[in-house]
């Protein structure tokens, strides 16, 4: 196991947000995150990263604490929590990535810029360099913040509702690039808000509502039972089935 949550507690002032979370995933896996609004989703990824303060628990990865190794924790966060007026230009986000590894100050290396050109080459934004993020559509600032994660090189990819609002053709390119990150063994954690199609492409789900109500394959953790216990209700799947 590559990281493994122990325990987890999060409170906000008056909210529990996360409860005796524990859950472990291997390299090469991609885990979905799913379950209802305020289910707790996006506070799990806050707390792998150290954003929130935890109460108890533990976060580790490759075997220690990963508090020391963000530098290899890649995060793209919903596209509701980025302020797209800040002015930056496409390459220096993604440019933003290196400076973990090098310095802000330092000019980047060439080496670095290689790897930006890739990243934005990877998922067809290098022409689109030099515009301002603000001005480009939500599926193409979704790829740039993809590229972004790609050029940070890490190990571990945190994604809060990637494809919430973006075309197809951003949804493929997305699909093509986990793929590409699993088959070089890296983890991905992806938090989805439906229950799209996007599930079939996860190897586990997990099924959050403060606690962890189920994980496991898609026939383990969508059950009617789990949906009930986590929805309060039933729902209706991409399939059309209601479960
Ligand atoms: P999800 O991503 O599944 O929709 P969140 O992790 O955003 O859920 O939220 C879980 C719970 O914590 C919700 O009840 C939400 O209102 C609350 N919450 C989230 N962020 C904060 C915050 N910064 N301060 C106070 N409460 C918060
Ligand atoms: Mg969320």
């Amino acid at each position: 196991m590559v990281l493994e949550v122990e325990n987890l507690n999060v409170n906000y002032r008056e909210t529990t947000a996360l409860e005796k979370v524990s859950f472990s995933a291997s390299p090469g896996e991609m885990v979905g995150i799913i379950g209802p609004n305020g289910g707790g989703k996006s506070t799990l990824v806050k707390a792998i990263l150290g954003l929130v303060p935890i109460e108890g628990g533990i976060v580790k990865f490759r075997d220690r604490a990963i508090k020391k190794q963000m530098r290899s924790v890649a995060y793209v966060p919903q596209r509701a929590q980025i302020d797209w007026d800040y002015p930056i230009t496409v390459w220096n986000v993604v440019m933003m990535a290196r400076t973990l590894h090098t310095k802000w100050l330092r000019k980047p290396s060439r080496e670095s810029q290689q790897i930006v050109k890739s990243a934005l080459e990877r998922v067809g934004m290098f022409k689109w360099h030099s515009r301002q993020i603000g001005e480009l559509s939500g599926g193409q600032q979704q790829r740039v913040f993809l590229a972004r994660a790609l050029a940070q090189q890490a190990e571990l990819f945190l994604f809060d509702e990637p494809f919430s609002g973006v075309d197809k053709a951003t949804e493929s390119v997305m699909y093509d690039v986990f793929a590409e990150l699993k088959q070089n063994g890296k983890l991905l954690m992806v938090i989805t808000h439906d229950l799209g199609t996007s599930l079939t492409k996860c190897d586990s789900l997990l099924l959050l509502n403060k606690q962890i109500i189920a994980n496991g394959s898609f026939k383990q953790v969508i059950t009617a039972e789990n949906i009930q216990k986590a929805y309060g209700g039933s729902v209706l799947l991409f399939t059309g089935e209601e479960v």
